[in-house]
């Protein structure tokens, strides 16, 4: 489906609808999507963090604009988009780069929101919120860290963590929140446990009358630096358990990843898609396999007596 000509809203609605967004002008028309994005070579399943990747029409106004090996989407809407994730440093730019290879003006983004706090999702942030004008919601346990561009020990990775350029403009937001651009609703679930602040989203897209759950899939995973055991963190090993499960509770026809591994995104989406991109089974599926994991994590930290 091809971003449709903007219609353009009476500044006053605009502005009520929208995340403000200072001086920025109403959305422009743009230009339709290139047509040879779908003819561009797949992504490898295993492929590099920054290797970049041609935007992909995921469905309705939902496009994915990150790199083969770290996600990040693009929810568009007449009055405005939504981003969701920056990146790496180096990827922030490739995300700018796919905004426009798909149509759309990077000034049009009227929010940014992200997965979780670390330098793989929000390293970009700082220049693509400098691109776009738009502010970055968080909820409250990310809101210093990004403030600082640095994890702190309340992190099970604190210390293999790389700093990221400080995000300026941070806005507060519930845990319970929706991001409202136009007519988009995106809700914030939060899923906190591999990163305090994570959070999932969920939206809402039709294409043709066919209407999907989309999930954007927060890292569930229980990973931690050398030497940091989760069975001497049982709020920690808790809030994973109950992140596992609200994802696992989901509405969830489309899911994706901020690692597209995480959910064989590639075997999904794009020329090279092998299985069918919906899966109303895939937030069980994913939350199965993070709850998996922290059980074998806590396993082998019992066998060992020592983190693994
Ligand atoms: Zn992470």
């Amino acid at each position: 489906m091809t971003p449709s000509p903007t219609a353009l809203l009476p500044l006053a609605l605009l502005l009520a609808a929208c995340a403000p967004r200072g001086d920025a002008p109403a959305p422009g028309p743009r230009a339709s999507p290139k047509a040879d994005i779908a003819a561009t070579p797949a992504c490898a399943d295993d492929a590099g963090w920054d290797d970049p990747a041609p935007p992909v029409h995921v469905h309705g106004d939902t496009w994915y604009v990150g790199t083969c090996g770290i996600a990040a989407l693009l929810v568009t809407s007449p009055d405005g988009h939504v981003l969701l994730d920056g990146a790496t440093p180096a990827g922030g730019p490739l995300i700018l780069d796919n905004i426009r290879a798909a149509g759309f003006d990077p000034r049009d983004v009227r929010a940014i929101v992200f997965s979780h706090e670390h330098f793989d999702h929000v390293g970009g942030l700082a220049a693509l919120q400098e691109a776009t004008g738009a502010p970055v919601h968080a909820r409250a346990p990310a809101v210093a860290t990004l403030a600082r561009g640095a994890s702190d020990a309340s992190d099970p990775q604190f210390g293999e963590l790389d700093p990221f350029a400080p995000v300026a403009q941070v806005r507060e937001i519930a845990d319970d929140a929706v991001v409202r651009v136009g007519a988009l609703a995106l809700q914030a679930i939060p899923t906190p446990g591999h990163a305090a602040g994570g959070t999932s989203w969920s939206w809402r897209s039709c294409e043709d009358g066919d209407c999907r759950q989309i999930v954007y899939g927060d890292s569930l995973s229980a990973v931690s630096a050398d030497g940091f055991r989760f069975s001497d963190a049982p709020d920690l090993v808790a809030r994973l358990r109950e992140s596992f499960a609200s994802v696992a509770a989901l509405d969830c026809d489309i899911l994706i990843t901020p690692h597209p591994s995480a959910s064989a995104l590639w075997t999904r989406l794009g020329p090279q898609a092998e299985r069918p991109l919906a899966d109303p089974s895939a937030c069980r599926t994913y939350a199965a396999a993070g709850a998996a994991r922290l059980e074998k994590r806590l396993a082998d930290e019992a066998a060992t007596g020592a983190a693994p």
